[in-house]
């Protein structure tokens, strides 16, 4: 064959995440790079699930999703953000909040249009705005805080902006943006016209601040697509259950671009999801705790070994710096040699950079701590164990 295929899908390279898991399976190493929960979720809900597809509910979910999980969606969205949805018409639920954000870009964008986005940033978001052909406006946040540069992001909104990206608490920093930066964000949206689709799948994994969403301040509500997971509420990444929630207008167009990608979400699933997002609050809160147990473990662990150790507000993971331990070594060397070497894996934070664009940092590397608490001390362990054979 002679003709090309898509070459912006054909040139982007596979994600770190798969990467760093097949390196971390060939040295048989820990992984402590992709954020996959190493314990299986709640087990009524597996329970529940596996009942489901036995008792003849095996055909095509309807579109927006199963009405008893919009109707979870919509009361979880009540009962933790104070935010009234309507469970008929401002819900659709996706495969997964990878499927819910492609489905919200499609909703928004048209060529041209500009969207903002803040680096270091999730690795799905630039590739699907390209795709569409928008126009990616980047706003680079800085360690050691992850402060929001108020001036570059006013000058990244102008009259072409469409939308903002806004991830809190966000992956990889485990920031949690407080309410003084939401309401800036707010006001360039406000004076520029512009939606912003909230990716806050993590919103249950905060330690101390508290999660707020964008879309619970004033006039947001019309212009806010707000996505959640239940792989990271319920530790069950595999079962890529998302969900979306929007004003009416905007979530039907979410719902249209859903029918062409996937069109339903499988009903066993949903109807487990919908039993877990009604869980007493302490379900949640608990949830946070072990992760925020589990945080300190491996944060205290890599400062013993010599990591400059980032603080960590939510999510499941924190960034490191590895200047102290890497004798000059990027942080995809380094990466590369703490697997092979030391036995465990993490992700190099400069995969969550524009590749096309700018420099980043090269000193900084992800780890995920959802993992359980032998493992994370095996894991210090083993670092400290590759530290003691350097010198
Ligand atoms: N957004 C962020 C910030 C994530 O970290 C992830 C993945 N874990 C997703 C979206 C995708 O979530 P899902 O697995 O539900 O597709
Ligand atoms: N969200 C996960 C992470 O950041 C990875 C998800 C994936 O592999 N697609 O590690």
């Amino acid at each position: 064959m002679t003709k090309l295929l898509n070459r912006q899908i054909a040139n982007q390279p596979v994600t770190i995440f798969t990467l760093m898991s097949e390196l971390a399976r060939k040295h048989n190493a820990i992984n402590l790079g992709q954020g996959f929960p190493d314990t299986e979720g709640p087990q009524d809900m597996v329970q529940l699930a596996a009942n489901a597809l036995l008792d003849g509910r095996n055909q095509y979910a309807p579109l927006t999703g199963l009405p008893e999980l919009r109707a979870a969606v919509a009361d979880a969205s009540a009962r933790f953000q104070n935010i009234p949805v309507d469970a008929e018409s401002e819900v659709v639920v996706t495969s997964g909040a990878t499927e819910a954000l492609a489905a919200s870009f499609m909703a928004l964008i048209e060529p041209g249009d500009e969207v903002v986005l803040i680096e270091p940033l999730y690795d799905t978001y630039l590739p699907v705005v390209r795709q569409l052909g928008g126009i990616p406006r980047l706003v680079r946040l800085e360690a050691p805080d992850w402060a929001l540069p108020r001036e570059a992001l006013k000058n990244a909104f102008g009259p072409r902006t469409k939308a903002i990206v806004l991830n809190t608490p966000m992956n990889p920093t485990g920031k949690v943006f407080n309410a003084e930066e939401l309401a800036f964000i707010a006001d360039l949206m406000r004076q520029h016209d512009s939606y912003a689709i909230c990716d806050e799948v993590y919103e249950h994994l905060v330690f101390g601040a508290p999660h707020l969403s964008l879309m619970a301040l004033p006039d947001m509500r019309e212009r806010c697509i707000r996505i959640g997971s239940a792989g990271k509420s319920f530790s069950f990444t595999g079962w890529k259950v998302g969900y979306v929630t929007a004003p009416a207008p905007l979530a039907a167009v979410v719902a249209k671009a859903h029918q062409n990608l996937v069109f339903a979400t499988a009903p066993n699933l949903q109807r487990a999801v919908a039993f877990g997002l009604n869980k007493d609050t302490a379900y949640f809160t608990q949830l946070a705790q072990e992760m925020d147990t589990k945080r300190q473990i491996l944060s205290a662990g890599l400062a013993r070994v010599g990591f400059g150790v980032l603080p960590c507000q939510g999510s499941y993971f924190v960034m490191a710096d590895i200047t102290p331990l890497a004798n000059g070594l990027d942080d995809m060397a380094f990466s590369r040699l703490l697997t092979e070497q030391a036995g465990v894996t993490t992700i190099p934070a400069s995969a969550f950079y524009d590749a096309q664009s700018g420099t980043p940092p090269r000193n900084l590397i992800r780890f995920a701590f959802c993992k359980r608490e032998e493992v994370l001390i095996e894991a210090v362990a083993r670092l400290e164990q590759w530290k003691s054979r350097q010198s």
